[in-house]
């Protein structure tokens, strides 16, 4: 292959495959689990990045960086909830399952985080509400260029 065929290879994938096809299964906490114990999660489940949901709603998102500032905040992490330290939605950037690699890429480019759960939208009474159905991390999108490159 030249330079331009590969480049073009790529282009394709990254705008054909679609998030349903790499999506990972997202780690989950409700939001009255405590700091510690998200924390605890966090390491066991080996992920950077926790979804938070409420009645099984999602609600929000908690990272290492939310729990670093906790910890320096000087708040009790075995009293304290997830949901006071969380990013909130409609605050959190998201993808469907029908976009494409390319978009959740570039989201999560363009707003510097490490990740982007993927959520559908659910109508309960009339309110708007979301179920978190998996996650597309910087890693998974590292492996796709990875087996791309398998296959060349
Ligand atoms: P880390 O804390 O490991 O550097 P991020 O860069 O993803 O992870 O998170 C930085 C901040 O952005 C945190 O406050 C986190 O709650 C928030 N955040 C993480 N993911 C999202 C998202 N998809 N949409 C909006 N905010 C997010």
């Amino acid at each position: 292959y030249s330079g331009k065929e590969i480049e073009s290879i790529f282009a394709q994938q990254l705008k054909s495959l679609k998030v349903a096809d790499i999506k990972s299964v997202p780690i989950v906490v409700e939001e009255q689990t405590t700091v510690y114990d998200a924390i605890v999660t966090m390491f066991l489940e080996n992920v950077g990045t926790i979804y938070v949901t409420s009645n099984g709603y999602f609600t929000g998102v908690v990272s290492r960086k939310d729990f670093l500032k906790s910890a320096i905040g000087g708040i009790d992490v075995n009293k304290i909830p997830v949901a006071v330290i969380m990013t909130r939605m409609p605050n959190i950037i998201t993808v469907t399952s029908e976009e494409s690699i390319l978009d959740a890429a570039t989201k999560i480019i363009e707003h510097e985080i490490d990740s982007v759960p993927v959520i559908e939208e659910v109508n309960e009474d009339d309110m708007k509400l979301y179920k978190v159905i998996g996650k597309i991390s910087k890693t998974n999108i590292v492996r796709v260029f990875v087996d791309l490159c398998k296959n060349i």
